[in-house]
């Protein structure tokens, strides 16, 4: 029978290295926060019979805006996060307490900060706790060693080919290290920086196997940037879609446009709400993918979007797009119409759409033309929106 698995991932961190407000986890790297990155390539690699990510208690609203961004698979797999304590042996343990009801077999923890681990890597890091029962993965040292005193007076040197630099997942049986970190907890044992530590405080051997140099840990803004080139690179597949839509006026006292409810003295006809730059936005996005279009997703026989927030459209399209492992790079709409006057309406457009396609709002632009009277637009019969949008998919 194979072994059951569960993740825990540690994010728990103020990140105090950085010299940023917010921690490190939570800054953006490629269009998210840094933590989805770690999360979506996690999630990937395999299933987990229990996937808990352990944050900070000051981080909620900080983690709930990250799930937004994250990978329809990545926010499934992830249940309630658990609060950690002041130091990372608290935050692991919380971890571990939360995961007892599902009993796995072995358990893989795994730092938020390290957003780079591969599906081989997990996987020697399951085999490796099926063999060993406590394993680190670790990379061989390029450079040469020394230990130093207080005045920086090398006392030893020691052989690099004997040295590891540990990384994580640190991969366990369940029950062995809930017992260290539980045992350590008792005994007032609280600054160990890494869970091999704890089991050999327990007592037990611990081994390394082989880690992947590429699954270095974000811990300065070098670091930082150096991610994000990577990250980016990765989405070199760059596409533009286009989208375009139109709806007639009617009678009614308001419009629908990106999201926003305008007060006008017409309202628009349609199926849905009638939010006409919403709609050429997710067809924009839909066309960037190669993947129909609004129709295609949503018909309008059918009476579920009778009336329908088109906030759902958007949403689904930009889903489609993080579904792919890839990121919204860019939305950008125009609206021709005589009325009303979209500029004083600009900035909430922008900032709806920005939060319904969990996207920056500097990733964002809104900008509206009149007909100069020509048309069906100049005759005021109705209102067109033209939109463009940016994504980038992984290049494979
Ligand atoms: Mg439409």
């Amino acid at each position: 029978m194979s072994s059951r698995v569960s993740l825990i991932v540690v994010a728990a961190g103020r990140g105090a290295r950085l010299g940023a407000a917010t921690p490190k986890q939570y800054l953006a790297c490629a269009g998210k926060p840094l933590i989805c990155h770690a999360l979506e390539a996690l999630a990937a690699a395999r299933a987990y019979c229990a996937a808990t990510v352990v944050i900070h208690p000051d981080d909620r609203a900080r983690y709930e805006s990250a799930l937004a961004f994250l990978s329809p698979a990545a926010a499934a797999a992830f249940g309630s996060p658990a609060l950690g304590g002041d130091s990372r042996q608290q935050s692991v343990r919380a971890g571990l307490e939360a995961q007892c009801d599902a009993a796995p077999d072995l358990v893989l923890i795994h730092d938020a900060a390290r957003v780079f681990p591969s599906a081989a890597l997990i996987e020697r890091a399951v085999a490796a706790a099926e063999r060993f029962g406590a394993a680190a993965p670790g990379a061989p040292l390029s450079d040469t060693v020394k230990q130093v005193d207080g005045d920086g007076r090398v006392v030893a040197a020691p052989d690099r080919a004997a040295l590891r630099a540990v990384q994580t997942p640190q991969a366990f049986r369940f029950p062995l290290i809930l017992e260290a970190h539980r045992r350590a907890a008792a005994a007032g044992v609280d600054g160990l920086t890494d869970d091999a530590a704890v089991a050999a405080w327990a007592g037990h051997a611990t081994y390394v196997f082989d880690g992947d140099p590429a699954n270095v840990k974000v811990t300065t803004m070098d670091d930082l940037s150096a991610a994000e080139a990577r990250l980016i690179d990765a989405a070199a597949d760059v596409r533009v879609g286009q989208g375009f839509d139109v709806h007639a006026f009617a009678v009614g006292d308001h419009v629908w446009l990106g999201g926003v409810r305008i007060p006008h003295d017409r309202s628009l006809a349609g199926h849905s709400d009638a939010d006409v730059c919403l709609h050429a936005l997710a067809d924009a996005l839909y066309g960037a993918l190669g993947d129909g279009d609004i129709g295609a997703h949503f018909p309008p026989s059918d009476p579920r979007w009778r009336g329908a927030d088109s906030s759902i459209f958007l949403s689904h399209a930009a889903d489609r797009v993080r579904a792919r492992g890839g990121l919204v790079a860019h939305l950008d709409a125009t609206l021709i119409c005589e009325a009303p006057k979209i500029g004083p309406h600009r900035e909430a457009m922008r900032a709806r759409i920005a939060e319904i396609g969990a996207i920056a709002l500097d990733r964002v632009a809104v900008k509206a033309t009149t007909s100069e009277g020509l048309g069906f637009a100049g005759r005021r019969e109705g209102i067109a929106c033209l939109a463009a949008a940016t994504i980038r998919l992984p290049a494979r």
